[in-house]
């Protein structure tokens, strides 16, 4: 493993000595190409002014003697270049020997002529031709010193440019580093407060880098999630022990009444110990239900049933129950809507749904449910004119004993545990499920099952 900010260090240094490398070749090229042109044109102008030097020298005196070769020797020495006469049989008959020497002036050989270029020249007087002048420079094209001094010069500019760019990756890489490692070891020490539970210590991390402000606004909710997870595990624990202790302080209550022969064990009495108990084994099955649910044991015992008749089923027992609280209930179920699933657990989904229909619903209100099938979905839509749901309240209504204070205040007997299960059981069928209610207007709940390869 090895750290960001060292391979983001590697990678600046790489990319700057490539680039400067790539400058430096194709610099290098190009001022071969494009200035070794540039100079082989300007030395063939050079070339024609030394060739009429010498042609206007032998036109001063029709000769060339010693005075005028001494001449010619000076300009080739002066232009750094070799000049070498012909006759008009193409034989040398003077050479200014090597360029910036004097060997010529002797008629010595031209030790370094291998390292010459000659380009030949008609030798004219007056327009007629009396023989040829080669003028001769050295065959490398950046051949001078100051051609080559130029060069130097250049490839020292980019060496310095080099180590230059070297300190600025170096600096630069650091200061980027920092500018995105700070962000993200605050975002690691904030996980590893998650981790010790230390959700409200998080720290506050500023970055205006996309990704990472995403990063660190996820790892925050995470928080938030986890922190309210906790909490609730801490509440649960408390919810339990408050739920028991009601009805088993009112069962006691009553039993000690009766022993002590406070009170006559009437009917209607032991009906009151007989709804106790029925809460609190309805508590104890919800429990059960709901542990299975949360421990991903949720083992689905699907076939091919009709929900139509299934929720026209449900509806039907609740009838006496709505009528009892003069509660209209409409309903518009298409008929033969098939689907794949555990036709037990849907059926569980339906009463918990209208049972919250009925307990938060008043007097003399209305309900609606419906089901249809559109294109690959079957809808199901449980609906009340009821006392609905406040607006904080509805993104809390899945989680376990969760009960909106409205309708704690109602004694309605719930447990807060109906939704998550209701919500568990539409999940593990692939199905979605939402709540849109308005305060003091009434709630709609909404099951929506996608229809997969013609079985849903
Ligand atoms: P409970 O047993 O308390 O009804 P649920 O899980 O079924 O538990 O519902 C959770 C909470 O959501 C309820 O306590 C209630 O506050 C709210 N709620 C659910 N359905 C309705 C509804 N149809 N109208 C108003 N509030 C509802």
């Amino acid at each position: 493993m090895t750290r960001i900010s060292k391979q983001l260090r590697k990678y600046f240094i790489f990319v700057t000595m490539l680039s400067i490398a790539f400058i430096t070749i194709i610099s290098n090229v190009s001022i071969n190409l494009f200035f070794s042109g540039y100079i082989k044109e300007s030395r063939g102008r050079d070339d024609l002014k030394v060739v009429q030097y010498v042609e206007r020298v032998y036109g001063d005196d029709n000769e060339l003697n010693s005075q005028s070769l001494m001449s010619i020797m000076h300009y080739a020495l002066s232009e750094a270049v070799t000049v070498r006469i012909r006759d008009i049989q193409n034989n040398i008959i003077w050479s200014s020997g090597v360029s910036g020497s004097v060997q010529g002036m002797m008629g010595g050989n031209d030790r370094a002529d291998n390292n010459l270029a000659y380009r030949n020249y008609s030798f004219k007087y007056k327009g007629n031709q009396i023989g040829s002048i080669d003028v001769g420079r050295p065959k490398s094209i950046i051949s001078s010193i100051e051609d080559k001094q130029f060069l130097l010069s250049i490839n020292a500019v980019f060496a310095v440019a080099f180590i230059f760019s070297i300190l600025v990756a170096m600096i630069s890489s650091s200061r980027i580093s920092r500018r995105f490692l700070e962000p993200i070891y605050l975002i690691k020490e904030n996980a590893m407060l998650i981790q010790d539970g230390k959700y409200k210590k998080l720290n506050e991390v500023r970055t205006n880098t996309f990704e990472l402000y995403n990063l660190s606004k996820s790892v925050k909710e995470l928080a938030e999630r986890l922190e309210y997870q906790d909490t609730l595990r801490k509440r649960m624990t408390s919810d339990i022990a408050h739920e028991l202790r009601t009805p088993l302080a009112t069962v006691q209550s009553h039993i000690e009444a009766f022993m002590d022969g406070v009170w006559e064990a009437s009917p209607e009495k032991l009906s009151i110990i007989h709804n106790e108990i029925f809460r609190l084994t309805k508590l104890i099955k919800d429990l059960s239900d709901l542990s299975i649910m949360e421990s991903d044991e949720i083992k689905l015992n699907k076939s091919q049933f009709n929900l139509s008749i299934s929720i026209n089923n449900v509806i039907e027992s609740f009838q006496l129950l709505f009528s009892e609280k003069n509660i209209h209930v409409q309903s518009g179920i298409q008929s033969d809507i098939e689907l794949w699933g555990d036709a037990d657990r849907l059926n569980q989904v339906f009463i918990n749904l209208l049972s919250n229909a009925f307990k938060y619903t008043n007097r003399d209100g209305s309900v609606w449910i419906s089901l249809e099938k559109q294109a690959d979905v079957i809808r199901a839509t449980v609906e009340d004119a009821g006392i609905g749901i406040p607006k904080e309240d509805i993104k809390h209504i899945f989680e376990r004993f969760y009960r909106s204070d409205m309708s704690r205040n109602r004694g309605t007997g719930g447990t807060g545990i109906g939704l998550t299960i209701t919500k568990a059981i539409i999940e593990a069928h692939d199905g979605r499920i939402r709540v849109e209610s308005e305060e003091g207007k009434g709630t709609k709940v909404v099951i929506e099952f996608i229809n997969i390869q013609g079985r849903v």
